[in-house]
């Protein structure tokens, strides 16, 4: 899906509207580069059409001052890496210099910019809210972020302007997209070259050149799959959280864009926070997921046993805890062929389907024996279940009092699920329903 852009100062309302936003949807990752900004991202959806956002408004926390420097580069990343921006600017305070700066950064881009004037929450400030036409962005929406009124105009604009999702065609066999993501340095690049050779990674230094997630397909080594490159970008960051930001923003693209992602971490650093992040965000998106623990050459086999590594990531990755670690190291190429294949496999997984008979003669006598509890004396009967058309596993049950179904029992079924059919690496979804 696409990406949307929050910009502007602080204090306009950003966080309110992105927090409105994704209102029934959790935030995917709440703290990015961790110790010195929070950046926002979350999943959104209007008229059906789904799309993340990120609110760029983190700024150097304990300090109130915001420089400029700083909104300039969060609007530079938004222009480079997002596909629609909103630019909110705050009808109270009227054009502030530093609007002007960022109007004039998006007066020159070609894609659509929303000016969302907010705190318009009376008829005078309708009025009041003309000046922004001087921001020469053309038209702009008033809105009460608080209240919410104003904001569906907004999205019905918003949304209209962002591409629609490209629909598999059902007929073709698609090959399995794998998009290799992670921290910055953890070895992405080498793993890449190791596996594809002389068909390196095409990387443009022009600043602000943006390439959309391509597709490059490769048959190597009796696999085929297509990369999904998004390295478009590798602008020689001046300040390091912005490359990390970068780095989050690449990842989130190339993330949406794949069927399984390759989370390539640095074995010598950890499992750590953003990578973390990564991981829940492929897994909130539903996507397949391989983690590769990279560069074990380089840890002492005495001090950290592969037992060890993996207990600390299931701690992380909890309770979605059967993703497939392997250890690799591009340097003496130790298991990169296991970590393509797994990922062929992950994929496979995710695109099976289980025969309706079949998962009813599996799933009903273990819902027989283990029923969910009666609540209020009221018994719940599952009588039948299926495994949904939908591109990824989804799971519907069929109850009498499906409302009575709780989470723990919904976890139970998760997890015999994915006892039984192997759903390693698999988000997978499971509902009760009405039959
Ligand atoms: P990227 O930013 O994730 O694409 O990381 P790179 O592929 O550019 O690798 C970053 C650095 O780590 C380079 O100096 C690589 O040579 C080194 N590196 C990558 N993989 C390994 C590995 O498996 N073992 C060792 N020892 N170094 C590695």
């Amino acid at each position: 899906s696409s990406i949307v852009a929050i910009v502007g100062r602080p204090n306009v309302g950003k966080s309110t509207f992105f927090n409105r936003l994704i209102q029934r949807r959790e935030a995917i990752v709440d703290s990015v580069s961790g110790v010195t900004r929070d950046r926002n991202y979350g999943k959104s959806e209007w008229n059906g059409k789904e799309f993340s956002v990120i609110d760029t408004g983190g700024y150097i926390k304990g300090s109130d001052d915001v420089f400029e420097g700083e909104i300039r580069r969060q609007v530079e990343l938004a222009i480079d890496e997002a596909d629609a921006i909103v630019f909110v600017v705050d009808v109270t305070e009227g054009i502030t210099p530093m609007d002007e700066e960022v109007a004039k950064l998006l007066r020159k881009v070609t894609k659509p910019i929303f000016l969302a004037v907010n705190k318009v929450d009376s008829g005078s400030r309708e009025k009041d809210a003309f000046e922004f036409y001087n921001l020469g962005l053309g038209e702009y929406f008033t809105m009460a972020g608080m209240s919410g009124s104003g904001t569906g105009d907004l999205l019905d604009a918003l949304v209209l302007a962002l591409p629609d999702a490209q629909e598999p065609e059902e007929d073709v066999v698609e090959l399995p997209r794998f998009a290799v993501v992670g921290r910055p340095n953890a070895g992405k690049s080498s793993f890449i070259n190791a596996l594809i050779g002389e068909d390196r990674y095409i990387v443009t230094d022009i600043a602000g050149t943006t390439r959309d997630s391509i597709d490059t397909p490769y048959n190597r080594f009796g696999f085929e799959f297509n990369l999904v490159d998004t390295a478009g970008i590798r602008r020689k960051a001046k300040v390091k959280e912005d490359l990390e930001f970068y780095s989050v923003m690449r990842s989130v693209r190339a993330i949406e864009h794949s069927d399984v992602c390759i989370l390539m971490i640095d074995a010598t650093r950890g499992f750590e926070g953003q990578d973390q992040s990564i991981f829940w965000l492929a897994e909130k998106n539903r996507k397949g997921i391989v983690i590769l623990v990279n560069k074990w050459d380089l840890v002492e086999k005495e001090t950290m046993t592969t037992v060890q590594f993996e207990k600390k990531i299931r701690e992380m990755t909890a309770p979605f805890t059967d993703v497939p670690i392997i250890f690799t190291s591009t340097i003496t190429k130790q298991r990169l062929l296991k970590a393509l294949e797994t990922a062929v496999k992950v994929h496979e997984t995710r695109k099976r389907r289980i025969p309706t008979s079949k998962f009813n003669e599996t799933m009903l006598p273990i819902i027989e024996q283990t029923p969910p509890p009666a609540i209020k004396g009221k018994y719940i009967k599952i009588k039948y279940c299926m495994q949904l058309p939908t591109p990824t596993p989804q799971f519907v049950f069929f109850a009498n009092l499906p409302q009575y179904v709780k989470d723990p029992y919904k976890r139970y079924i998760e997890n015999k699920l994915r006892e039984i059919y192997d759903f390693n690496g698999v988000p997978i979804d499971i509902y009760f329903r009405q039959k």
